[in-house]
């Protein structure tokens, strides 16, 4: 392809990330997910000990980025009645690779935001009894809500951060960024031995306990320290 390439139909805009103290952003490729990777969040979900990381992923596109300061806004989505906030902490990859030691990892990280992995939990509950894949109940349209990318190198303390979010002011979930059954590093070791991993692939790294049902006109906020707060309004 190039630059004088014509399509037949438009092409699909670049989705990007706002990135905290800079006016370049960060344009997204890939969103992996990482499932049940806090222990009291396994439990609530009605599974125990520590299994290997598995992975989902949304399209780019359900991305909805959120500018620092501002509050984003999010559609309820169609087909749910139960409608689940899960605040993450989220990699942004600067360096991609395929196999990629844990001790090498941490070297590929642009940076770290607050994000949300929203969920139909109906559907996804739906979709586990039956043995089906999980797109329907995560991958929808703007079911991924990001604050800007923090550079990892102003954030030394996120692998001990506070990690929270509040519903219209009250405290749904509450944990510390150090509970991750997989650490960021082994999560990217784990990941990049199934996919090879591209600058622009963000990863959000699962959730921890308290994940609820939120409904229109709610407004979430997500934080985890050192890092731009997350807010967004469900409309
Ligand atoms: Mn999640």
């Amino acid at each position: 392809m190039t630059t004088t390439d014509r399509f037949v139909v438009p092409a699909p805009a670049v989705v990007s990330v706002p990135v905290a103290g800079s006016v370049e952003r960060f344009p997204v490729r890939r969103v992996y997910c990482v499932g049940r990777n806090y222990e009291e969040h396994a439990k609530e979900m009605g599974f125990t000990g520590r299994e290997p990381p598995f992975f989902f992923l949304k399209p780019a596109d359900a991305v909805v980025p959120v500018n620092a300061g501002e509050t984003g806004r999010i559609a309820y989505p169609t087909l749910t009645q139960n409608l689940h906030h899960e605040i993450e902490l989220v990699v942004a990859i600067g360096k991609g690779g395929a196999h990629i030691k844990a001790a090498d990892a941490l070297a590929r990280v642009f940076g770290y935001a607050v994000g949300l992995d929203m969920t139909r939990r109906d559907l996804q509950n739906d979709m586990k009894k039956q043995g089906r894949p999980w797109c329907i109940g995560k991958g929808f349209d703007q079911s991924a809500p990001i604050g800007p990318i923090t550079p990892a190198a102003d954030v030394p303390g996120v692998m001990q951060a506070a990690i929270s979010l509040t519903v219209n002011g009250a405290p749904r979930q509450a944990s510390l960024v150090s509970k991750l059954i997989w650490n960021v590093a082994e999560t990217i070791e784990h990941l990049s031995a199934a996919w090879t991993l591209a600058p622009g692939d963000l990863i959000y790294t699962g959730t921890p306990e308290g994940v609820a049902a939120v409904v229109r006109g709610d407004t979430l906020h997500g934080h985890v320290d050192g890092l731009c707060d997350l807010t967004v309004t469900v409309v």
